[in-house]
């Protein structure tokens, strides 16, 4: 395959803040799209953006791409033909390309303030046009290189009067381009304004930059959110006018809201979902999980399949699979694919996941009892760290019982029967699953009692609360002792209720 049909994609942020959910799903779609074209997938950090720059931001997107094992092949501390990938660094480079379209007439000087620029928009708005854009209707009126004489646009530039460059956007034009998820898209010129290429700063905005790094980049395929869509057709002009041939184009569908809406940060935290890929990280979310469900946010295989790990999304993945319309972010899909995912681990893997939570939590213990620990939970849990947490009652002893399931399950005979209970497995020789189940079923019938009046305060006294693996695989695991000090102690705590 000759270099320029080689296929390049690359994942564009802007270091604003930490990486958002969303953008890492656009990270995936390129790395996918890449893998499964035996393309290039290049990392470029879109900084010229002073006033929104965070300091941490980039770190947390190479730490969020590495935890979910998108590997880029040029970009930062990667290097690559078309370095430096900072945008920050390639200054020079934009201005060559602002002055290309100064000299072509297809972008001009503005003199503008922001107040003169506002000053527009109240005195030339009309119900039917609220907020009028720079543009060719209006930038007759305004202060420009197109309305002062040249030699006051010299005089001015030769003084430093602060200034901005912006496209000259030819009404009565449309623009068309086909989007590989959307087909055609075309937007009329009218309705396109005059944008902001270099700012007062000196420094290019996105969009100059965007283009002109796409161009010279080389790259082939631009993957991104469709809130970017309305940005393509200045992008498109810009291409034209600078004689490059525009990129393909695929705008991935917005994310939703379960409660509707665009899953913006504020009401993705009224309804308790993380936004930022730190969060789930910190939440305890398997990489593995959150990437396979991204990868359902937008596409999907066209069949029942639902399990697809990284090499596997590679060979199913295609473009034309991605749907146009919003997707619902689903919180509880997301659960679903961690539970999965810790189920299809082997116990040592489990292990090695689960030992960071336990020492956090202060808790010792050997590996054999983990082992078996690991092996009675995995199907309960929906987190490696819930073995810590929830489950912590297989490590140390309850100090507290859950008070609702007390007043539930703690009736008036419990403390004898628990008692009683006690003493028949203080009694037992083996103690395994079917001796203890064999003894406690003895014990219900002698009493005359149902098995599960014993069966629930028993657990309440081993756990604490009221739900769990099979009791008595539990108790088997606990071992004799243990159950033994818990029960009694119950008994001494909880005692008869009133
Ligand atoms: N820097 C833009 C962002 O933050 C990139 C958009 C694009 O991919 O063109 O998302």
């Amino acid at each position: 395959m000759a270099d320029q049909d080689t296929v390049r994609v690359r994942f564009a942020p802007s270091p604003t803040g930490l990486l958002h959910i969303g953008g890492l799903r656009t990270a995936l779609y390129n790395y996918l799209f890449a893998r499964k074209h035996g393309g290039r997938f290049v990392l470029r950090i879109e900084d010229t953006d002073r006033s929104r720059f965070v300091e941490e931001a980039e770190a947390d997107i190479l730490e969020s791409l590495a935890w979910a094992g998108l590997d880029y092949d040029e970009g930062p501390g990667k290097g690559g033909p078309h370095a430096p990938y900072h945008q920050s660094e390639r200054k020079e480079v934009y201005d060559r390309y602002a002055r290309a379209l100064l000299e072509a007439g297809r972008a001009y000087y503005a003199f503008d303030t922001p107040e003169e620029i506002e000053r527009m928009r109240k005195e030339r708005a009309t119900p039917e046009n609220p907020s009028p854009k720079y543009d060719a209707v209006t930038r007759v009126h305004m202060t420009n290189s197109l309305t002062l004489p040249a030699e006051e646009v010299r005089r001015r530039l030769a003084g430093g009067e602060p200034h901005v460059v912006r496209l000259k956007v030819d009404p009565g034009e449309t623009v068309t381009f086909h989007d590989l998820i959307r087909g055609e898209v075309t937007f009329a010129t009218g309705e396109i304004d005059d944008q902001v290429l270099v700012k007062s700063d000196g420094m290019p905005t996105y969009h100059l930059a965007n283009v002109v790094d796409d161009h010279l980049m080389r790259i082939t395929h631009v993957i991104r959110g469709e809130e970017w869509l309305p940005s393509t057709p200045k992008h498109v002009l810009m291409y034209r006018a600078l004689g490059w041939e525009p990129p393909e184009m695929a705008h991935l569908p917005l994310i939703l809201s379960p409660a509707g809406g665009k899953l913006s940060k504020r009401n993705a935290d009224k309804m308790g979902i993380p936004v930022s890929v730190r969060q789930y990280r910190e939440e305890g979310y398997e990489p593995e999980a959150l990437i396979n469900f991204l990868a359902f946010l937008g596409w999907n295989p066209g069949d029942e399949r639902e399990i697809f790990r990284l090499p596997e999304l590679v060979e199913a993945f295609s473009i034309e699979r991605v749907g146009s319309s919003g997707v619902q972010f689903n919180l509880d899909k997301l659960r679903w694919y961690n539970e999965q995912y810790l189920r299809m681990m082997t116990p040592d893997e489990l292990i090695v996941k689960v030992r960071p939570y336990l020492e956090k939590e202060g808790i010792t213990t050997d590996e054999a009892y983990l082992r078996r620990v690991v092996g009675l939970m995995r199907e309960r849990i929906s987190f490696a760290k819930d073995l810590a947490t929830a489950a912590r009652y297989f490590f140390e002893d309850p100090t507290t019982y859950d008070p609702k399931g007390v007043k539930k399950r703690w009736k008036a005979d419990a403390a004898d029967l628990v008692a009683a209970y006690a003493d028949r497995l203080e009694a037992l020789e083996r103690f395994d699953e079917a001796s203890v189940e064999a003894a406690l079923r003895a014990l219900a019938e002698e009493k005359g009692v149902g098995a599960g009046r014993i069966i629930h305060p028993v657990r309440l006294a081993l756990s604490g609360v009221t739900f769990g693996p099979s009791l008595f695989a539990m108790m088997e695991t606990l071992g004799k002792e243990t159950c033994l000090r818990r029960l009694r102690r119950a008994v001494e705590v909880l005692g008869k209720p009133e």
